[in-house]
């Protein structure tokens, strides 16, 4: 439980001390630089500095906390202080928060004289189990999710459970969501260790069992041609609730709370189109209310989330595609969903 292999790059598990500093002190790399938000560089930067013998040679690039960074005026700010400080291309982006941090880092470093190498070192409950893996990088526009991004592996991924000490409770909930679909989607059996578990305090093994079933999925199909959709099942109608909150909350729903709302509705339309039996159906409907509570969406919402939805990249030929359950542990991807079934889904979790 020390160490996995992803496409071409390996994930190292509560080993930094060890595999950061060899992975350094390969001489691959002329300049280092570190990119955190305003909380990684507060909570995680001194922690990574310790490890690493409190070595002087890095430049740090640090970035606003939030969604609302993952923009193109924040990625430019990237590249202008990476040329501000002369990186050249045997530069290393080392990549020190949550999803935030990884998306935008990644996206910045693939573009970046046309692509420089980076690692991540995740920092969220949710960025260790799902958003430094695989490769997907990206930034938003407008209400519009990761519309822009490159698929690029990063060149090692390095995750440490002491940094969930001093992330929120709101965050760990968050990535647990992330956990709970990886269970839906490609293991009832971990669903079932999940669903009695202690969600606040995932253990190693926890975590670890996540990252395997992601790695796995993205393994066997990088750049999301078939089996790898299944990982947006909760997305389509998630991704949506997500970008509406951040436009319309003052305390937006993170992306954990956004999927897991979305993963009700589309467990419905799951039990609708796809055979999940009622049963399966109910159970997954009770845990997550039960963990994440009701998001209120009103009626007059629908036609905003529609309108998001149609925009949605996993979209095929201006229709709204979703991966749906099977059964739990099971997904089957590429269903096409009407606007009506769409809007049923949403009327039940409403109701
Ligand atoms: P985030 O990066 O915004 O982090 C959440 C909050 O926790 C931030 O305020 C951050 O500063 C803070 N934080 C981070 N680490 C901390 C720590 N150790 N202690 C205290 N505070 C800490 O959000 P996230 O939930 O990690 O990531 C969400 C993003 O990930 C979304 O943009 C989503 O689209 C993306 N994502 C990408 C993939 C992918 O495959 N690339 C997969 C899932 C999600
Ligand atoms: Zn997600």
């Amino acid at each position: 439980m020390n160490q996995i292999q992803s496409i071409n790059y390996p994930i190292y598990f509560n080993s930094v001390t060890t595999h950061l500093n060899n992975f350094i002190n390969e001489g691959k790399y002329s300049r280092f630089f570190i990119l955190t938000d305003e909380h990684t560089s507060t909570h995680c930067l001194p922690y990574i500095r310790e490890k690493l013998n409190n070595r002087d040679d890095f430049d740090l690039i640090e970035i606003n906390a939030g969604e609302e960074s993952k923009t193109i005026d924040f990625c430019i700010g990237i590249w202008k202080m990476l040329i501000d400080f002369d990186a050249d291309r045997s530069s290393l982006l080392i990549n020190l928060g949550g999803g935030v941090v990884t998306d935008l880092g990644g996206f910045a470093a693939s573009t970046f004289k046309r692509g420089i190498d980076f690692i991540h070192i995740p920092t969220t409950l949710l960025s260790q189990v799902d958003a430094s893996v695989g490769g997907k990088t990206g930034i938003d526009i407008d209400n519009l999710k990761n519309i822009i991004g490159t698929f690029t592996q990063p060149k090692a991924v390095f995750i440490e459970h002491a940094f969930l000490s001093t992330l929120p409770a709101r965050q760990v909930k968050s990535g647990m969501a992330e956990m709970l679909k990886h269970g839906l989607i490609a293991d009832a059996s971990y669903w079932n260790v999940l669903k009695i578990s202690d969600l606040e305090n995932p253990t190693d093994q926890l975590i670890y069992q996540s990252v395997v079933i992601k790695n796995k999925v993205v393994t066997e199909d990088p750049s999301e041609r078939g089996i790898r959709k299944i990982l947006n099942f909760g997305h389509t109608i998630g991704h949506a609730l997500e970008s509406y909150s951040l436009d319309n909350d003052s305390n937006p729903l993170t992306h954990g709370e956004a999927i897991a709302a979305g993963m009700i509705c589309e467990a419905y339309l799951s039990h609708l189109k796809a055979g999940l039996p009622a049963g399966d159906m109910q159970e997954i409907v009770d845990t997550l209310l039960g963990v994440y509570g009701k998001y209120p969406i009103h009626e007059s919402c629908y036609t905003a989330l529609n309108a998001i939805m149609k925009k949605d990249k996993k979209n095929q030929g201006g229709k709204i595609n979703c991966s749906l359950l099977t059964k739990i542990g099971e997904c089957r991807i590429d269903n096409i969903c009407t606007d009506d079934e769409l809007c049923d889904s949403l009327k039940y979790y409403a109701s």
